[in-house]
């Protein structure tokens, strides 16, 4: 059976080399980065087993393991595996196995698919991943992107929440203002079938109707939830993260994204763009399409004038009050989850990294940062008893780093080698991976 699994992933991934796969591994001399509480355990062995984190233990204990392989972690950092929680696959052309290639060696072993579209099955893909067919991440998904348009009457509800029912998807998305009538509506229904409904504000409602919601994407929502003034009214803005505190409600703040956008808009930071180190890990096609001026943020933004002002300096303003705006939800202790919303050169598995760095910089700590890539989305997807901390008898999703990511958050960036359901791929097989998917661009 493991020999059938073994094959398998190598067909997927058509790696040249094979998997040091074992039944037991250890990871000797290593820093424990645990994620239950902000402690560094030092000089840790963690011993993998079926999948599975067997113990976690101090290297002076000396019982025997059948230890099959070891893992000389002297000097690195050991993470629970990150979450990518806004994972939009784009491109057809590419296959999904592309991303996860991307996704698996920038160390994320949980995905959150925030729509489905058109020509996609990503209950299928989930179910694969879950019967062990496809080798990929912890795969969690929405429906489709559902807009006002597709929720106009009692009967397109019913019909539209019956069908996450029969299809099983973990979420209803909501991504446009909907009639208070029809929103209310729609949260009734998905209630009596328990499937959670999250996505954008309702930006003509008061905050406490988005409230309700399970999460709230894109701290840029904030911006049009809040009225000009609002927005420049501390006081105001203080009352409202206390209140989304209140709510219990986990906001992804989608940061990165955001600053592509405002790229796109200035011809030097966009030239700049267009090189960016990542570029080269995007489809060829799809590079020449958000290069050139068929660009849609090009074609809709540049240059325009938006509320009497020119949408470049319109737009940088609105980042700078996002990351303050995120600052101020952490300081209220508003649970928070990394997600980077995956197009353009937001390009999956790197772009969660680029997410920290401005998470980093809006003012949240490495810690902070760190929980919102482990602990809180795992809290959020209820997979918790099973993933998001380093602790005995959780799945062995793991990453060792070289650095330590408390000091900096871009130690992230360092990685030796990813764990994904116990299966060890140390840092010639990320490279592989990257080489299988890398093209000629920039
Ligand atoms: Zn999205």
């Amino acid at each position: 059976m493991r020999t059938t699994v073994i094959n398998l992933t190598l067909l997927m991934f058509g790696l040249s080399v094979g998997f040091a796969q074992t039944d037991t591994l250890s990871i000797e001399n290593v820093n424990v980065i645990p994620m239950h509480e902000e402690i560094v355990m030092q000089n840790q062995r963690v011993v993998i087993a079926d999948g599975k984190i067997l113990r976690v233990e101090s290297m002076e204990n000396t019982s025997e393991h059948p230890t099959a392989k070891v893992i000389d972690g002297s000097g690195k950092y050991l993470i629970p595996g990150l979450h990518e929680m806004h994972y939009h696959w784009r491109n057809k052309e590419g296959g999904i196995k592309r991303d996860f290639k991307l996704l698996l060696a920038n160390g994320v072993t949980t995905v959150r698919n925030m729509a489905e579209y058109d020509w996609q099955d990503h209950i299928a893909i989930r179910d694969s991943i879950g019967q062990g067919k496809l080798f990929g991440p912890n795969y969690y998904t929405t429906g489709p992107y559902l807009q006002s348009g597709d929720l106009k009457t009692s009967a397109d509800i019913e019909r539209i929440i019956a069908q996450h029912h029969n299809k099983r998807y973990d979420f209803i998305k909501i991504a446009d203002n909907l009639p208070k009538d029809i929103y209310l509506e729609v949260l009734e229904k998905a209630a009596d079938y328990n499937i959670p409904v999250m996505g954008h504000a309702q930006r003509e409602m008061d905050l406490e109707y988005s409230l309700r919601m399970k999460s709230i994407e894109h701290v840029e929502e904030f911006v049009y939830l809040f009225g000009d003034e609002q927005r420049r009214d501390s006081l105001f803005l203080k009352n409202a993260a206390q209140q989304i505190k209140n709510s219990g409600i986990v906001i992804a703040p989608t940061l990165v994204v955001f600053d592509m956008i405002v790229q796109c808009l200035d011809d030097n930071s966009f030239a700049k763009l267009k090189k960016k180190e990542v570029a080269t890990y995007m489809l060829n096609g799809d590079h020449g399409y958000w290069a050139s001026d068929d660009n849609p943020y090009r074609q809709n933004l540049k240059g325009k004038v938006i509320n009497g002002m020119d949408a470049l300096p319109l737009l940088e303003g609105y980042f700078e009050w996002m990351k303050n705006f995120t600052k101020m939800l952490a300081k209220e202790d508003v649970p928070m989850m990394t997600g980077s919303d995956t197009f353009g050169f937001v390009v999956p598995g790197f772009s969660l990294h680029e997410e920290f760095q401005f998470l980093q910089e809006a003012g949240l700590s490495p810690y902070e940062i760190l929980k919102a890539s482990t602990l809180t989305p795992a809290r959020y997807l209820g997979s918790m008893a099973m993933e998001g901390t380093i602790t005995e008898g959780e799945n062995a999703n793991l990453v060792l780093l070289n650095k330590n990511p408390l000091e900096d958050i871009k130690n992230t960036k360092t990685i030796e080698g990813v764990l994904l359901k116990g299966k060890w791929l140390d840092r010639d097989q990320l490279d592989s991976l990257l080489k299988e998917v890398e093209s000629p661009n920039r």
